[in-house]
């Protein structure tokens, strides 16, 4: 590992006034291909972002500056040289259990790779053919067999998917038709590690015409669209990825992307880290001819700032999974969509009339209220913070407590991105036929399986209980209840709600259709829990590709920005998108509905103190 280099303090601002003005793919000719009205792509003058609690502010010059608590302002150099460096870096990463094949490549993979991702549906049926890909000889139409996919003979199916996809991604399109003749990412050389859809097809197929080299594997063993990849394959693309690859497997395809004869990628497209680190552990020394990192997932960025903040990034990143229009359609307008297609999925219920609790009104919960108001629902909202709260009372919800509404309601939602907001308590009090379910992060909102033994009301018997409640539990079915005397049979079962919420003896699963559980209460009482408490829109209904385009545009524009900065502009740091990159990420999916975007006149622009091509909004602008 190369030692980290110097270079002067990387924290260092440059005064305003003494930045030259930042040349990059605004003022070369391939941004005048791609640029809007203005011939330009966005300038970049993006922001640093390796503490959630600093702020941003607008800067004089209509640049961005960092605001720490302390009240110190940074801002994002744009002239600083500093060389690429590289450091030795230990992560911790999940592990799931998996079958280790051969040629074991030894590391676990990261949860975002394992997570179920429904969305990702099969199109043709391949369960009868057995045979590992890696087992396979396999040849494009053109002879070339440099991929590893399940089936080129798919390629067709696939290819149709990719066609229905590129008319709900418009900016990728209208990218793809700027950069004719100019290539803004000639010479760079992907390696990419996302989902493998039909979306993503139309990323790499755009990253292509721009004039990019790509290799891609898949950033999830269970996502990857067979038909997809044999398409992307047969059109060329080294794919290396098939649904149901095992551990094994799944390095195996990110290590045939990387380690190549007679090719070096210089751009990394990760989603969920692995690949960086992959790159990062086997192949240091590939980064020395690497540009930059552009990442996706919310437990990439979080690896990346990490080694940010312990001085170990030696490549400028750019984090994606943070920019406005990627948070605004992923949380509030993707919500809004989808937690109606994932309840009439699973439950083909009618939504007019039915009583609904949402809990959290953050932009998730926002969404889910409007849709399922719009449906005719009476919708109620629980809140702990009284901002969220009174927005919710001005849009003409009822703010309510969980208890005050639960016995009534016929469907419950959480999105607070917290625990245990839904108890075993108030599980117990809901009404015959209540539909639970989950839009938040992760499955810990509603208590399915665990709860925290501090609200257990039997403290005195804490230590010992546990302990007899599990033994309990194990022999249950062996022992008769009627051995124990009732108290304790009742001291028992309650310790035992304290950690086993819903899994509990005297409550019975049923599973009747993928994804959907009736949990039965003794007395017949049943209630209908989806997607086991896990993000039910992932798991049960897909994710509009509009809102996949609002992404794929920002990855291309980050790594359109990446490769062609000079050197200098960015430093050994994550960054976030451009504020101006995001507002043309925007303005590039206008024309879908034939918006017409009002232009500012000099007199207004000065008025406002700023640039006529944006960016119109400071950082720390709330949306
Ligand atoms: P947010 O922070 O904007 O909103 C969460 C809200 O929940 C906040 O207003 C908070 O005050 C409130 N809250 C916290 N604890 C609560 C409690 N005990 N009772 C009631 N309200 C409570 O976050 P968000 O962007 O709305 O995201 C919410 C969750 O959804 C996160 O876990 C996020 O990762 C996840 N998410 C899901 C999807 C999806 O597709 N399903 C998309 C984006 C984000």
């Amino acid at each position: 590992m190369a030692p980290a280099a110097g270079g002067g303090d990387p924290e260092a601002p440059a005064p305003a006034g003494e930045r030259p003005p930042a040349p990059g793919p605004g003022s070369g000719p391939a941004a005048a291909a791609l640029s809007p009205a203005a011939g330009k792509v966005p300038q970049a003058s993006a922001m640093k972002r390796s503490d959630p609690h600093h702020q941003h502010q607008r800067h004089r010059d209509g640049g961005e500056a960092l605001v720490s608590p302390d009240g110190t302002v940074t801002e994002a150099p744009r002239t600083v040289k500093k060389q690429i460096q590289f450091a030795d870096q230990k992560q911790e990463f999940n592990k799931r259990p998996t079958k280790i094949g051969r040629r074991s490549l030894s590391r676990s993979i990261s949860q975002s790779s394992t997570d179920s991702y429904s969305s990702a549906a099969s199109y043709t049926d391949s369960s009868d053919d057995e045979t590992s890909p890696r087992d396979k000889q396999q040849k494009n139409s053109k002879g070339s067999g440099d991929f590893c996919v399940k089936n080129i003979k798919q390629a067709e199916f696939g290819r149709r998917e990719i066609e229905i996809a590129e008319q709900e991604m418009p900016a990728l399109m209208a990218l793809r038709k700027r950069a004719q003749g100019e290539k803004p990412l000639a010479g760079a050389k992907i390696v990419g590690c996302t989902h493998i859809t039909a979306q993503t097809a139309v990323l790499m197929e755009t990253l292509g015409a721009l004039g990019a080299q790509c290799r891609w594997a898949a950033c999830n063993i269970y996502s990857t669209l067979n038909e997809v990849a044999a398409a992307l394959a047969e059109s060329g693309f080294p794919v290396f990825a098939w649904k149901g690859e095992s551990e094994d497997d799944f390095w195996w395809c990110i290590d045939r992307c990387v380690n190549v004869e007679g090719w070096q990628p210089n751009m990394i497209l990760d989603d969920g880290g692995d690949l960086t680190h992959w790159i990062y552990k086997k192949y240091p020394n590939m980064f020395k001819k690497i540009k930059g990192i552009v990442e996706e997932s919310v437990t990439g960025v979080h690896r990346l700032y990490q080694l940010s903040k312990a001085g170990k990034l030696c490549v400028p990143a750019m984090n994606v999974n943070d920019s406005v229009t990627k948070q605004k359609f992923d949380n509030l307008y993707c919500c809004r969509e989808s937690i109606l297609d994932g309840l009439k999925r699973t439950t083909d219920m009618m939504f007019g009339g039915k009583q609904v609790v949402v809990c959290g009104y953050g932009e998730v919960g926002k969404g889910c209220c409007a849709a399922l108001k719009a449906m005719g629902s009476i919708v109620y909202v629980t809140e702990i913070d009284p901002i969220c709260a009174l927005q919710a009372c001005m849009d003409g919800f009822r703010l309510v407590k969980l208890n005050e509404v639960i016995r009534q309601v016929d469907i419950v939602i959480t999105c607070t991105g917290n625990k245990n907001v839904v108890t075993r308590e108030h599980l117990d009090r809901m009404k015959n036929s209540c539909i639970v379910c989950n839009m938040g992060h992760s499955n810990t909102e509603i208590d399915v399986t665990y709860q925290s033994i501090s609200q257990c009301d039997f403290l005195v018997l804490k230590f010992y209980g546990i302990f007899l409640a599990q033994l309990y539990f194990c022999l249950g079915k062996w022992l008769k209840q009627s051995m124990l005397s009732s108290p304790l049979r009742a001291a028992l079962i309650e310790l035992q709600h304290c950690q086993a919420s819903l899994r509990t003896p005297e409550l019975t699963w049923e599973r009747v259709r993928s994804q959907v559980d009736h949990v039965i209460w003794p007395d017949g009482k049943r209630i209908v829990l989806l997607a086991e408490g896990r993000l039910l829109n992932l798991s049960c209904s897909t994710v509009p590709t509009f809102v996949l385009s609002i992404t794929a545009t920002t990855q291309a524009l980050a790594l359109i920005e990446l490769y062609n900065a000079p050197e200098g502009r960015y430093k050994q740091d994550v960054y976030l998108l451009p504020k101006k990159m995001d507002e043309y990420v925007a303005s590039l999916h206008l024309p879908t509905f034939d918006a017409h975007l009002t232009e500012l006149t000099d007199e207004q622009a000065k008025y406002l103190g700023l640039n006529k091509n944006g960016p119109f909004k400071p950082n720390y602008y709330r949306y």
